[in-house]
């Protein structure tokens, strides 16, 4: 881990596959599917610390006592709508997970981000959470979210995205010490509206097509 809990995940396949979804060339075909195999290699990242029992089994040779994951089932929780595309690749390494979604929006009079939608697997406080979105840009939507899921009862929380701006990562370790924050890249900074340079642009409009 670096300063403020950030973990930056600088395996070669993640560096390489990262830099086509900044590309802005990729289409949205190939984002989806390199964001489905980024997720993937990241989510072993984030799981290495799961609970494991033992379990004693026979191998076509002998008999013996080997690792299994044990405790209940962990927890992905996606902020809408961006933090769905880490899903696929993250279910298709844990086939057994459960899933969350968080809606986050930011409150007309307040300015504040609000959640309007919230939907969790129940004992929260007894699962490893991992939060989703692809960009931890301000930060405001990811410890909001945060806050929600403590509210509902987790306590093992780590946040996981796929490029976070040095202002996101200060902002929500500020707000959330005790929450891991693991990430592909660390970006330069901000731009005046708030996306991450050199970025990827937006991560949902990429995932989902829904610009150009
Ligand atoms: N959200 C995005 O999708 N991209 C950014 O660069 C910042 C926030």
């Amino acid at each position: 881990m670096t300063a403020d809990n950030l973990t930056l995940v600088e395996h070669p396949l993640i560096q390489h596959k990262l830099t086509i979804l900044r590309n802005k060339a990729t289409p949205t075909a190939v984002f989806r599917q390199v964001f489905r195999e980024i997720a993937f290699v990241l989510g072993c990242e984030a799981t290495r610390d799961l609970e494991l029992g033992e379990i004693e089994i026979d191998t076509p040779l002998e008999r013996g006592t080997f690792p299994i994951l044990e405790g209940k089932k962990v927890c992905f929780v996606s902020i809408l709508r961006a933090g769905n595309g880490f899903l696929d690749g993250l279910l298709e390494l844990v086939p057994s997970a459960r899933v969350g979604h968080i809606g986050i929006q930011r409150d007309e009079a307040t300015l504040e981000p609000k959640p309007y939608y919230f939907k969790t697997p129940d004992r929260l406080g007894e699962r490893q959470v991992i939060l989703l979105d692809p960009m931890l840009a301000t930060g405001g939507t990811a410890i909001e979210a945060a806050r929600e899921l403590k509210k509902a009862g987790a306590r093992r929380i780590k946040f996981l995205c796929l490029v976070a701006a040095p202002e996101g990562v200060a902002a929500f370790s500020e707000a959330h010490p005790d929450i891991p924050i693991i990430a592909a890249a660390l970006d330069r900074q901000l731009n005046d509206i708030g996306y991450i340079l050199p970025g990827l642009g937006d991560a949902g409009d990429r995932i989902y097509g829904t610009k150009g």
